[in-house]
């Protein structure tokens, strides 16, 4: 309240505001701790995976102990901020966001964070903020190099006029490329800062640029990102390809050597398939995630049925283990 431009009715707009964060990893964990001490509404954080240890070096929001409980990133993001800000309501949505559930999930949101790792959900999160009229921050890091976009929908370009499609530099490899934590909450620094002029109503303060900096290269550039692009299929033809289903129901996770699958929509019983499982491998589980061991695999099974198969790139693979152990996988 103190920093003028936001002021007491800045910080009463904030304190009614909803804000999703979408990814909760690098850029994630800053973006999510910045936001509940600012004192957002609501903060909503949307994450499909579960804390390794690896993840420490930068996820700034998770403890060797989440590491050692396998805790999804969106649970124990919860768990942290609510005591940092007891005033903020969080909700922590153990869920990969896609076609089927953006729309639902995203609901009324003011501005939405990029804290993803893929392109083909900043797609979805681009053509979503298009038709839904949302803003939405984009963002990215890779070993030293980071880039953000803030777009207003209507209001100069898309992610999609920048890139049409996936740049190929672009597409990090996050635990085989490192990634220097400094970039990361430097990106995720300027993500917030945009975030906030545009929650307190200071849209004229927005940077409006392509911003890409490399902290070890000691690169930095703020480029003007020219207007939309005539023939963009996202803003301008208005073509939402990232909202219709793809029917990718198993995909391999970038740089891990595991396979996302898409569970058969209904709730998992832990206990039961406990029982079904204790004589294959090793099983532990809580409330909020379980872990089947039975090498050289290693699955981590959700309540709604997904899971993270590690030990293989195969989606086929996956799937088959999938319907062996747990059940036949989304059709
Ligand atoms: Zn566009």
């Amino acid at each position: 309240m103190l920093f003028r431009p936001i002021g007491a009715a800045g910080q009463r707009k904030i304190a009614a505001s909803r804000v999703a964060i979408v990814g909760c990893g690098a850029l994630g964990s800053y973006q999510a701790m910045a936001l509940a001490r600012a004192g957002v509404g609501e903060l909503l954080i949307i994450d499909r995976d579960y804390v390794e240890e690896s993840n420490l070096q930068r996820q700034s929001l998770f403890t060797e102990q989440d590491a050692r409980d396998g805790m999804p990133k969106a649970v124990a993001a919860k768990t942290h901020l609510a005591s940092a800000n007891s005033a903020v309501s969080i909700r922590g949505v153990v869920a990969d966001l896609n076609a089927d559930n953006a729309s639902e999930m995203l609901d009324g949101v003011d501005v939405v964070l990029d804290g993803t790792d893929n392109f083909e959900t900043r797609y979805l999160l681009n053509d979503l903020s298009i038709l839904k009229r949302f803003p939405w921050i984009y963002g990215a890091a890779v070993g030293s190099y980071g880039v953000t976009m803030t777009v207003l929908p209507g209001e100069g370009p898309c992610l999609a006029c920048i890139f049409p499609s996936a740049p190929a530099g672009l597409q990090p490899n996050c635990d085989t490329d490192g990634i220097l934590s400094a970039t990361a909450s430097a990106i995720a620094s300027i993500q917030v800062a945009e975030g906030l002029k545009i929650l307190s109503g200071n849209v004229a303060a927005l940077h409006r640029k392509l911003i890409t900096v490399d902290l070890w290269e000691n690169r930095f550039q703020a480029v003007n990102p020219g207007l939309a692009g005539a023939s963009c299929r996202a803003c301008q033809l208005r073509e939402f390809s990232y909202l219709k289903t793809n029917g990718s129901l198993a995909v391999r996770l970038c740089g891990r050597n595991s396979v996302q699958v898409h569970g058969g929509r209904q709730a998992l019983d832990f206990s039961a398939l406990e029982r079904k499982l204790a004589s294959h491998g090793t099983v532990r589980f809580n409330a909020h995630v379980m872990k089947f061991i039975v090498a050289p695999y290693e699955m981590t099974i959700f309540p709604d049925g997904r899971a993270i198969i590690k030990g293989t790139e195969d989606p086929g693979e996956a799937r088959r283990l999938y319907a062996r152990f747990v059940g036949p996988p989304s059709q």
